[in-house]
């Protein structure tokens, strides 16, 4: 029979015996939290049911730009 106990017990980091975060894995951390902020997407939702803007209103805002474009 193997061990089966070994392999339930809490698991171990591999990577090295070392507990503390080398100054450069702190940096490297800071770096990683920095550029992976957590982000709330809020999906805008047109009033006939697609996703806003949907075909139509794109097609409105494009001719609402060119309009005041040509108005100047
Ligand atoms: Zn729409």
């Amino acid at each position: 029979m193997p061990h089966e106990s070994d392999d339930h017990q809490q698991p171990q980091p591999t990577v090295g015996s070392h507990m503390l975060a080398s100054t450069e894995d702190m940096r490297d951390a800071d770096d990683i939290l920095f550029a992976h902020p957590p982000r709330t997407v809020t999906r805008w939702r047109c009033g006939c049911g697609e996703d806003y803007p949907c075909p139509e209103v794109r097609f409105a805002q494009l001719v609402k730009r060119a309009t005041v474009r040509s108005e100047r």
